[in-house]
């Protein structure tokens, strides 16, 4: 589904992604490890088009979406993207944050993209919060339907950075589910976590990202129990 070929991105003279070599299969979920500042949101952002590459490129589906002609507003139409906050407007209440892409973007009638949206708030839980504004939930419920306006236009790809790190403790566990039942209903998902007991829960790969450039990635039994790069075993050594 998502190819980055050869990506590298500098901020003024500060390298940040240093040649990103990374495949994406349809229905797989890659989880992004590494330090603060080692590239992992700035990745993420190339491949929704909000930050552009310098070098390399990146195809969705085939299609060369960094080519300068590519047309940005289809293509992040085609990607779902939740970050830490911000994530809801907060002058529309649950339903019509789900709904809106929906309907300003693919043209759905109002009366559909709510059939569809109150299905998605059933399945994340929230059909009593359809009439609530974000300030009336909690943060947890309010990354919930962040995740559900992502997923209601059936993106190809879903982008996930560091959702749970602006969560109390208590509210993690309700996303981190979530998010691992949308893995177990075939979403392809690139997400950045510091979260490693659920990387190595959710993910089919996890990636190790030192300094803008990919030093590890294996299934997650490698990245954790046995990692064959001594950059890997430090970074993981130092969590504890
Ligand atoms: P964290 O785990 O803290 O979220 P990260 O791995 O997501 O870190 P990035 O946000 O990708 O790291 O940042 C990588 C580097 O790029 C950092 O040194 C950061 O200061 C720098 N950087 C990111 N965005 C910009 C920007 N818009 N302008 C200048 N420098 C930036
Ligand atoms: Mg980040």
């Amino acid at each position: 589904v998502l190819a980055i070929e050869g990506v590298h991105k500098r901020f003024g003279e500060h390298p940040v992604l240093r040649g990103i070599d990374l495949d994406v299969a349809k229905h797989e979920v890659v989880v992004l490890i590494g330090a603060s500042g080692s590239g992992k949101s700035t990745l993420l952002k190339t491949v929704n088009l909000l930050e552009q590459v310098d070098d390399g490129r990146i195809l969705l589906a085939g299609d060369d979406i960094t080519d300068p002609r590519a047309d940005a507003d289809a293509v992040r139409a085609r990607i779902g993207v939740v970050f830490q906050h911000y994530n809801l407007f907060p002058h529309l209440n649950a339903i019509d944050n789900v709904t809106l892409a929906d309907r300003k973007v693919f043209g759905t009638p109002r009366a559909e993209a709510e059939r569809k949206g109150r299905a998605l708030l059933e399945r994340i839980g929230l059909s009593d919060k359809a009439g609530e504004y974000p300030d009336r939930l909690s943060g947890g419920q309010q990354q919930r339907v962040a995740i559900a306006r992502a997923i209601a236009t059936d993106p190809e790809l879903l982008l996930l950075d560091e959702i749970t790190s602006a969560l109390d403790p208590q509210l993690v566990g309700e996303v981190l589910d979530l998010v691992r039942e949308l893995k177990d209903a075939g979403s392809t998902i690139v997400m950045a976590t510091h979260e490693m007991s659920f990387a190595r829960a959710v993910a089919d790969r996890v990636v190790y990202l030192k300094d803008g450039v990919i030093i590890e990635s294996g299934p997650p039994e490698q990245i954790f129990a046995h990692p064959e790069r001594e950059e890997t075993r430090e970074f993981l050594r130092r969590l504890h």
